[in-house]
């Protein structure tokens, strides 16, 4: 062990983030003594399979971006590469002007890169096409340093910075924004693209909108030309579930002599002696909340654990930090499963799924955000003579279905997506997961407030933040935030 590395490094949060700094740490510094502590009785956070209908199915993620390396990277670490699986089933469907219609080519994330698909997927009215069909002959002016400044947008831009269905509306009008870029970009943070920061979600859009021309355009020539070709994947998965991911993973910990603390939270971090940087002591909070202890003193911290866990942990060490925390808000989804008899369902399920808009106008907004076809998707999972179907609920601003029992939730979701894929016969068997605070939101100036963040906690000795409310909700994002806490920590 070179000098000045730690001796023992806590990992607080055993969720992916917490899970891959640990797996950072130990092969970096194999000499290095390593305990994650994880609240919860079960390791993994949010990567959660379970048993449905006799198979193996994801109850939070089902696949990660394979166009990122980090995910990639750990499975092959993990001897995992054999095992990925790419979706079945290529193309979705978005719930648009009283049916499923297949999404349109050519989208760079959630906003159309040309005029032709979008034209013939049907997803706009006449009305709607007009702003796309101008901005390839006449472009809404780019305003760098001012958003748009209608109803819905936030405060806080900056030149740095605008709100994603700000730029989208002005430069490719209001059913563009509701219909594609909401569900799709908004989608991904169950979250509202009239808050969110282009900068931290989609640059590229923030970039194209700084050019001068065709918005479409300059976003094109922004996508990869393997998206454009359609031959790489765009998700994958593991054979099994992304719950292997988090087995594998934790054997391989063990076998390199990582503690995993599961059902013990983290109630406080303390500090050993007068010293401001003397050892940290981690205080944990016994399951059944008999008293709290002092555990183990570490040299090191990584703080893998949502934004209000690590805020109330390091308020005694640097308020303003656990101010800034504080700050990023959450979404609540609940994920429900169903598997019907095969002819049940009379839509074809014939790609992955689709997502469903938020209301227009004075229509209420759905319940409902998006629906996936998982055993179209995911060919391990079918069998023959039912279907699995999972629906999400709940987003940012809309939190309806935490006030309703399992069985409500599931017969208003039956009610929603009946006339939308033809449900003739009530499902055979269902299951409600429900993710409570699950979801950071990444609102207009997000970067600037995570690099303050970033940098208040290099100010604490050998502690890094790390997990979803920094770079990236997604899963490669949080494997890379773990890994880089476990080096800043080494340092
Ligand atoms: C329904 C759903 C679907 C999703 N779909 C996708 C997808 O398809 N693809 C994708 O890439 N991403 C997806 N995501 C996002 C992704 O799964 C998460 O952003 C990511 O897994 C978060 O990892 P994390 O380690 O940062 O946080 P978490 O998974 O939240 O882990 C944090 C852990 O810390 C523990 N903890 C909290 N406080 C304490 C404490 N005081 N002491 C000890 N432990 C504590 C918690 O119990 C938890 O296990 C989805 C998320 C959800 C909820």
């Amino acid at each position: 062990m070179s000098p000045g590395t730690p001796q023992t490094v806590a990992v607080v949060g055993g969720g992916i983030a917490g899970l891959s700094a640990a797996w950072e740490l130990v092969r970096a510094e194999p000499a290095v003594r390593v305990i994650v502590f994880e609240g919860d009785g079960r390791l993994g956070g949010k990567l959660r399979t379970g048993t449905f209908g006799g198979r193996e199915v994801d109850l939070g993620p089902d696949a990660f971006v394979a166009r990122r390396p980090e995910a990639l990277a750990l499975c092959a670490e993990l001897g995992l590469t054999e095992d990925l699986v790419a979706p079945g089933v290529r193309g979705a469907s978005v719930w648009a002007r009283g049916r499923l219609r297949p999404l349109p080519d050519g989208l760079a994330l959630g906003v159309p890169t040309r005029f032709g698909p979008l034209l013939r997927s049907g997803i706009c009215s006449p009305a709607g096409l007009a702003r796309p069909a101008l901005d390839l002959l006449w472009p809404a002016r780019g305003t760098p340093g001012r958003g748009a400044s209608g109803p819905g947008s936030p405060g806080g831009e900056t030149e740095s910075d605008l709100a994603v269905g700000g730029v989208v509306r002005r430069r490719m009008g209001a059913q563009v924004t509701s219909r594609l870029a909401g569900p799709l970009i908004g989608g991904i943070h169950a979250g509202n693209v009239d808050l969110m920061s282009a900068a931290a979600v989609f640059p590229a859009l923030l970039e194209a909108d700084r050019q001068r021309g065709s918005l479409m355009r300059a976003l094109a020539a922004t996508l990869p030309a393997r998206a454009t070709t359609g031959e790489t994947p765009v998700f994958l998965t593991l054979r099994g579930g992304m719950g292997r991911l988090v087995d594998v993973l934790s054997r391989a910990l063990v076998e390199r002599g990582v503690e995993l603390r599961t059902g013990t939270t983290v109630g406080e971090l303390g500090r050993l002696g007068p010293a401001d940087d003397g050892p940290w002591v981690v205080g944990t909070d016994p399951v059944g909340g008999a008293g709290g202890g002092a555990g183990p003193e570490a040299d090191g911290i990584v703080v893998a654990v949502p934004a209000p866990a690590a805020a109330h942990l390091l308020r005694p060490h640097d308020g303003a930090l656990a101010d800034a925390l504080e700050t990023v808000t959450y979404a609540s989804v609940a994920i429900i499963t169903f598997r019907f008899s095969a002819e049940a369902v009379g839509h074809p399920l014939d790609g992955s799924g689709f997502l469903v808009p938020r209301g227009e106008g004075a229509a209420p907004d759905p319940l409902v955000t998006a629906c996936t076809w998982l055993t179209s998707k995911w060919p391990e999972l079918a069998r023959p003579g039912d279907v699995l179907i999972r629906a999400s609920v709940g987003r940012q601003g809309d939190d309806r279905h935490t006030s309703m029992s399992d069985d409500q939730l599931g017969r208003h979701c039956l009610d929603e997506l009946g006339p939308m894929i033809d449900i003739r016969r009530p499902p055979d068997e269902v299951l409600v997961t429900r993710w409570p605070d699950a979801f950071p939101q990444y609102t207009v100036g997000h970067l600037s407030r995570v690099a303050a963040m970033e940098a208040s906690a290099a100010g604490l000795p050998r502690l890094a933040l790390a997990g979803a409310a920094l770079h990236g909700v997604g899963i490669p994002a949080c494997i890379g935030s773990g890994r880089r806490a476990a080096r800043a920590v080494l340092r």
